[in-house]
């Protein structure tokens, strides 16, 4: 692990060569994107400021190993909100555009990289400065491309006005996946915000039960104002934390099906108009320190796919995979995507994405996955890389076809094929 102390200590790594090298941010994609055994990997702590933040325009210029958590608490008291928001804020700026993350407003406003107007690049070759109409190319590899084009020094991102620090959330219940994702087709337009939790350890035909949870910012007048005038705007998570010394698996099918019996309860059949904290409603897990400690020392698989529109069903035989097997996921959320962005190893595709925590352990659970794989890229789908550690190579370019595009980028900013990680290496991305 290496955190250069400058520009130039950055630059000497690059050169150095070796064993390959790959930039680290906060760690926070679930697989072995931001590893690179035997290598060199590159921890930004001296890029961590906010450089410009233009209040007319709503632009912010931001280095890449600030948190998004960061520019959140730096802009939303000015009026401004990061234009793309993943289920955590605790990413960095290099990270989010190296996976082109989405968020519960991808169906509107497609993912971070499209908000993106310039970044800075640097490779072992030297540094680039790109945006979308200025070395496209270079840009698009960048987004989404999972840090192997480079390491992103800075970028400048278009930013969301915003009025307050609260949502007006709108909650629905839903019996059935179809009536969900029925609804889901017929009014996510009229939201900026939208996303639906899944039960999939229900049995039968109530697999697939849901809650769908839709909203906006809210504005001044949605907001009462609180005795004492108004407070500064803020972000307001919970703050609970996850004991140590846990028993093992305390996560397991009994408890996780409980958990989904409790949470699907609980949730009022409609309640529309309800104003929720930001932080409530964007990041919920932010307020459980350590959260992935529940699943005790053996961990979990994230599995996140997409398919196109026409291929709903692949959704729904996942969740009856899953049922049937009895492999409980303790979180199933379920978002509509947009139009993707243009980088060939940018996740987002227009239609449908399922995203499953399943607690390791179930000895069928391997099997079932790779099964589910093959479903996925039968219907023109693919898995998202920052969460994956188990996809077979042999279906990646099934799943990610312009490979070559970013195969021929790689080879012009970095001919020696310096930069690599776990990732590339198990899928062969070269
Ligand atoms: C609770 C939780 C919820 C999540 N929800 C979502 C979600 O809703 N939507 C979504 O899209 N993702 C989601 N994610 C995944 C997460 O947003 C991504 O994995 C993101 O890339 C993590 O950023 P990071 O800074 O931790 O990067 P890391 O995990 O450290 O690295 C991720 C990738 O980015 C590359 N990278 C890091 N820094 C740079 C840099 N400066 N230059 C070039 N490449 C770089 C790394 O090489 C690696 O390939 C979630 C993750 C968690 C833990």
């Amino acid at each position: 692990m290496a955190q250069p102390r400058d520009g130039a200590a950055l630059r000497a790594l690059l050169d150095a060569g070796g064993h390959g090298l790959i930039p680290r941010g906060l760690g926070r994609s679930y697989g072995d994107a931001a590893q690179c055994g035997g290598g060199t990997v590159v921890e930004l702590p001296h890029l961590s400021r906010i450089r410009e933040l233009d209040e007319d325009a709503g632009a912010i210029e931001v280095e890449a190993g600030a948190s998004l958590d960061a520019v959140m608490r730096h802009t939303l008291g000015r009026g401004w909100f990061p234009p793309v928001t993943p289920g955590t804020r605790q990413v960095t700026i290099g990270g989010a555009l190296a996976a082109d993350v989405h968020g519960k407003n991808h169906h509107r406003d497609g993912s971070i990289c499209r908000h993106v107007t310039e970044l800075t690049l640097e490779a072992p070759g030297g540094t680039h400065v790109v945006a979308p109409d200025r070395d496209a190319e270079l840009f698009w590899a960048t987004a989404g491309g999972m840090g192997l084009t480079g390491v992103i020094t800075r970028a400048t991102l278009r930013l969301l006005p915003v009025e307050t620090d609260q949502m007006v959330v709108d909650t629905d219940r839903f019996e059935d996946l179809d009536a969900v994702m029925a609804a889901m087709e017929e009014g996510d337009h009229r939201y900026r915000y939208s996303v639906a939790w899944v039960d999939c350890t229900a049995g039968g035909r109530r697999a697939g039960r849901a809650v769908l949870t839709r909203g906006d910012h809210a504005r001044r007048e949605d907001v009462p104002l609180r005795r004492g005038g108004r407070r500064p705007p803020g972000i307001q998570d919970g703050h609970l934390r996850v004991p140590e010394g846990l028993p093992a698996h305390l996560l397991n099918g009994l408890t996780i099906r409980a958990f989904n019996e409790a949470w699907y309860r609980r949730a009022p059949r409609r309640r529309h108009g309800e104003l929720q904290p930001l932080g409530r409603f964007f990041h919920p897990l932010d307020g459980v320190a350590d959260w992935n400690r529940l699943y005790g020392p053996r961990g979990f698989v994230q599995y996140q796919f997409a398919v196109g529109p026409a291929h709903g069903e692949v959704v729904r035989q996942a969740v009856d995979l899953l049922s049937a097997r009895r492999l409980p996921s303790f979180l199933a959320v379920l978002k509509r995507f947009g139009p993707g962005d243009p980088g060939p190893l940018s996740f987002p595709m227009a239609g449908w994405t399922l995203a499953l925590d399943l607690p390791v352990g179930p000895p069928t659970l391997p099997a079932s996955l790779d099964e589910l794989d093959g479903v996925v890229a039968a219907a023109g789908g693919r898995v998202y890389l920052a969460k994956d550690a188990r996809l077979r190579p042999e279906l990646l370019a099934t799943m990610y076809p312009r490979l070559p595009e970013l195969a021929a980028v790689r080879r012009r900013v970095d001919p020696a094929g310096m930069l690599r990680s776990d990732l590339s290496r198990r899928l062969g991305i070269d």
